[in-house]
């Protein structure tokens, strides 16, 4: 595979942007060489501007549920381009989407459109300050919520690859009220709360982490975090940015059957635009300004062309989606299984539905300090592996892959003999 094209193009943004990347994990950091310039996707697949072509199980990161430019998005997209970019005014479409997404998600009684899953879960977090009046929150160690200042304590993937504890540029202050427990873990939850009675606005977490690694919730976990923020008054958040609409029709509180008191979206529901979502329980979102005393607002929010996005993608759904991808997940699984044991190696997949983790640790990986069990040098040396066979992965060890509804039993057959041979050809496992 010839790369020349990407070497000078990385050469020349190394000179504009730190790293030579506009977000950290694409620069490859945590497994070596130069990243890839993409220059087009069609369905599973992405071609690099030398003209190579990889299997895609990045997925932009979760947002591609369809693939890389499903024709109805593109088409949806380009009409309402034609029809003006932004308005800065209400829309028929912003409330055309926002009742798609309340009928997947209940418990969004009221919701507001931001631009990212950074906004959403910030603005979440204010608003839940706003209406308890209190000013702690709880969040899990390597739980991922964008990169506002308060949720950039132990925060997982990206900031976990580069080693940095929580980030430099963060006062003391920004995380003071910011308190951290591990993922699947009650009684640390439990302790947590009581000893902070009375003073924790609200509990944020990925129902299903995405952001250690794939990492599933205990059986009875989620259920324990409601009845826990029931008892405390706290509102309990789910960022739901990678699970909406990917771990079923309603997310991971329709899979698992837990309504939370406020919600985030992201990643899918823009169809591939930039576009967030937060929203609750209408008494809590009556906080939000001009209801309520909650500043929060955005130039570009409910823009035409992710509205347009969004819809297309959330139109296109249908309930036989949810069953297919769970298939070709459990494919995918099984022939990884089979490869590992094969290699005879210390390594685990983790999988909810289509998205999953190839941990090289034996697992389980139940939070993150299991994560850091698994070794990033090995994963580093499966990455290149898979690359040079034409699967594109998540550069970093503590990330998930996702398989789209464009990826046919052919396209998992073809990551799992690729991993067959990637697997096996790592002798330093033997
Ligand atoms: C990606 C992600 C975010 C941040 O979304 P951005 O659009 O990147 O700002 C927040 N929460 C979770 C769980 C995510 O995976």
């Amino acid at each position: 595979m010839n790369h020349e094209r990407s070497r000078r193009l990385f050469e020349r943004a190394s000179g504009l942007f730190p790293g030579g990347v506009n977000s950290p994990v694409r620069a490859f950091w945590a497994v070596g060489g130069t990243p890839v310039f993409l220059a087009r996707g069609e369905g599973a697949y992405v071609w690099d501007a030398d003209g190579n072509r990889y299997l895609d199980f990045l997925g932009s990161w979760g947002p591609l549920l369809f693939g890389h430019a499903p024709p109805a998005v593109v088409a949806a997209i380009a009409a309402a381009a034609a029809a003006g970019t932004t308005f800065g005014a209400s829309t028929e479409r912003e409330v055309e989407l926002g009742e798609a997404i309340r009928e997947a998600f209940p418990s969004m009684e009221r919701l507001r459109f931001v631009s990212s899953g950074t906004e959403a879960t910030m603005s979440a977090l204010r608003a839940a300050r706003g209406f308890s009046g209190r000013d702690k929150v709880i969040k899990m160690e390597g739980g991922y919520h964008g990169h506002a200042d308060m949720l950039l304590a132990a925060a997982g993937s990206g900031a976990a690859t580069l080693g940095l504890p929580g980030s430099a540029g963060v006062t003391k202050a920004a995380v003071a009220d910011t308190i951290v427990v591990p993922f699947n873990d009650e009684a640390a939850m439990r302790a947590a709360l009581a000893a902070n009675r009375g003073q924790v606005a609200a509990l944020i977490v990925e129902p299903i982490p995405g952001n250690m690694g794939l990492v599933p919730p205990k059986p009875g976990y989620l259920e324990a975090l409601r009845r826990l923020c029931d008892r405390e008054g706290t509102v309990l958040i789910f960022d739901e940015v990678i699970s909406g609409f990917r771990a079923g029709p309603g997310g991971a509180q329709a899979r698992y059957g837990i309504r939370p008191d406020m919600t985030c979206l992201g990643k899918i529901v823009g169809g591939g635009l930039p576009l967030g979502v937060y929203g609750g329980r209408a008494e809590i979102m009556k906080v939000v300004a001009p209801d309520g005393p909650v500043y929060q607002a955005g130039t570009l929010s409910g823009n035409p062309l992710a509205m347009a996005a969004g819809l297309a993608t959330l139109r296109q759904l249908r309930p036989e989606d949810y069953p297919r991808l769970e298939a070709l997940g459990a494919r995918l699984e099984a022939g990884v299984r089979n490869a590992i044991a094969e290699a005879g190696i210390a390594a685990c997949i983790q999988r909810v539905g289509s998205a999953f983790t190839l941990f090289f640790c034996k697992g389980p990986v139940t939070d993150f300090a299991s994560a850091k069990l698994a070794d990033a040098k090995l994963y580093a040396e499966f990455f290149h592996g898979m690359l040079r066979r034409g699967i594109y992965l998540p550069p970093a060890q503590l990330e998930a892959a996702f398989i789209s509804l464009a990826h046919r039993d052919t396209e998992i057959d073809a990551f799992v003999s690729a991993a067959h041979e990637t697997l096996a050809a790592m002798p330093v496992l033997r």
